[in-house]
């Protein structure tokens, strides 16, 4: 028998060191679109001889070129297609924010169809949030299930995350996208359908015309940050391959094989966050909460997660720009806000979230540490610029729950 050693760990520390000295300097001029604000230093923006954004043509394509009569003709085939095969109808990827809780909404009262309500537990999820989730799925009479990881693992690839890709939500990103598929093989259902159209937030990989297609290659393309979970399993110690799985897709030969169909219901019913929260709010008394970073007019976005202006403000680091912003900019392309009124939204993203304790806390980091990895993953020709940044917000009403709770834990890392 052949023993296997493995190879020793390659430590990214040094990069960061090299990478934030090669990076500090004054910033450059930025392209920013001509119409709705959004920068060159977004994922997937590209500018047309107009200086026009990709997602503004996207934008225009979803108001002037599809014919969503016709999508939803579509999709009332793919439906019939499915409807009492299994033993459930469809499989809802299902968060419980605004999006998913939609989704769930429309395909059980419109559509009448059985669906099975799939989470994936983000670690940090609002008390808040929780009774959304708790409301819905009492009202819709949903069937429900939960994937949890373990806190040592999603601990490990936190940090890890943060310091290779700036991003500490691997494990987020990852488990979200592979339990449902896990739901599916489990249930024998082949029909999952996802929520909001992804090309609103990302026009360069998808576009109406093509739709998203929900995949392994949109999984490897978009969802894990070129890390699979053999990748992690070589970054990170004490962790086992098997203690992985929670964030890898499932075999997707078996998938094919059992002739899975995998949609965003928003390729085929056009999404209108704003009307949709409040049906949501009124019919099944979904609600917003505050959250950190974010504008109040956007309180009903993302509010599942403690960590999201943690989160937010990693991208104003890195990109100068984040969700306020970027949210702004739809509001730009449907008339609602002007240029000029979004442009000034742009301090609610340069705040120094009050999360950024409680995140510090549980990876055992310092800020400068979390600043020089930030700092280190910035996109040119940004310059994080360090006096751009109002002191610490006001804590949001969670917050001291998150601190208790670490408290009242034995920190792993405390271990011997
Ligand atoms: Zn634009």
């Amino acid at each position: 028998m052949t023993r296997k050693t493995q190879a020793s760990k390659f430590d990214v520390s040094n990069v960061i060191a090299r990478r934030t000295k090669e990076l500090l300097g004054k910033s450059s001029s930025i392209q920013r679109c001509a119409k709705c604000l959004i920068p060159e230093t977004e994922q997937t923006a590209t500018f047309n001889d107009a200086g026009i954004c990709n997602m503004c043509e996207r934008a225009e394509e979803r108001d002037e070129q599809v014919n969503w009569e016709s999508r939803e003709q579509e999709l009332q085939t793919i439906l019939d297609q499915y409807r009492g095969k299994s033993r459930f109808d469809a499989i809802v990827p299902f968060s419980g924010g605004k999006d998913s809780a939609w989704t769930a909404y429309v395909l059980t009262k419109r559509y009448n169809l059985k669906v099975l309500l799939v989470t994936f537990d983000s670690h940090f999820r609002r008390p808040k949030h929780l009774q959304n989730i708790e409301r819905i799925v009492r009202h819709l009479g949903c069937e429900h299930i939960t994937f949890r990881a373990s806190d040592h693992v999603i601990r490990k690839t936190m940090v890890e995350s943060l310091k290779r890709r700036g991003d500490f939500c691997w494990f987020c990103h990852t488990g979200v996208v592979a339990s449902p598929f896990k739901a599916a093989l489990m249930h024998k259902v082949p029909l999952l359908i996802w929520g909001e159209p992804g090309v609103d937030y990302s026009g360069g990989y998808y576009s109406y015309k093509t739709k998203t297609p929900s995949d392994e290659r949109w999984f490897n393309r978009q969802i894990n940050l070129g890390i699979n979970a053999e990748d992690m399993h070589g970054f990170i110690d004490d962790v086992e391959m098997r203690d992985l799985e929670p964030f890898q897709l499932p075999s997707w030969q078996e998938m094919k094989d059992m002739g899975v169909t995998s949609i965003h219901l928003g390729d085929y019913i056009k999404w209108d966050a704003p009307k949709q929260y409040e049906i949501l709010n009124k019919e099944l008394g979904w609600e917003m909460a505050e959250v950190e970073n974010l504008h109040p007019r956007y309180h009903y976005e993302k509010v599942e997660c403690f960590l999201q202006g943690t989160r937010d403000f990693l991208r104003y680091i890195k990109r100068g720009y984040s969700r306020t912003v970027q949210r702004a900019n739809l509001d730009v392309r449907t008339g609602e806000l002007t240029r000029e009124e979004a442009a000034e939204m742009i301090h609610y993203d340069a705040q120094r979230p009050a999360s950024l304790d409680v995140l510090l806390k549980y990876m055992d980091m310092d800020e400068e540490e979390f600043m020089d990895i930030a700092e280190s993953h910035q996109i040119y020709p940004h310059r994080h610029d360090p006096d751009s940044v109002r002191p610490a917000q006001k804590k949001i009403d969670d917050h001291d729950l998150w601190e208790e709770r670490l408290a009242g834990e034995e920190n792993p890392a405390d271990k011997s």
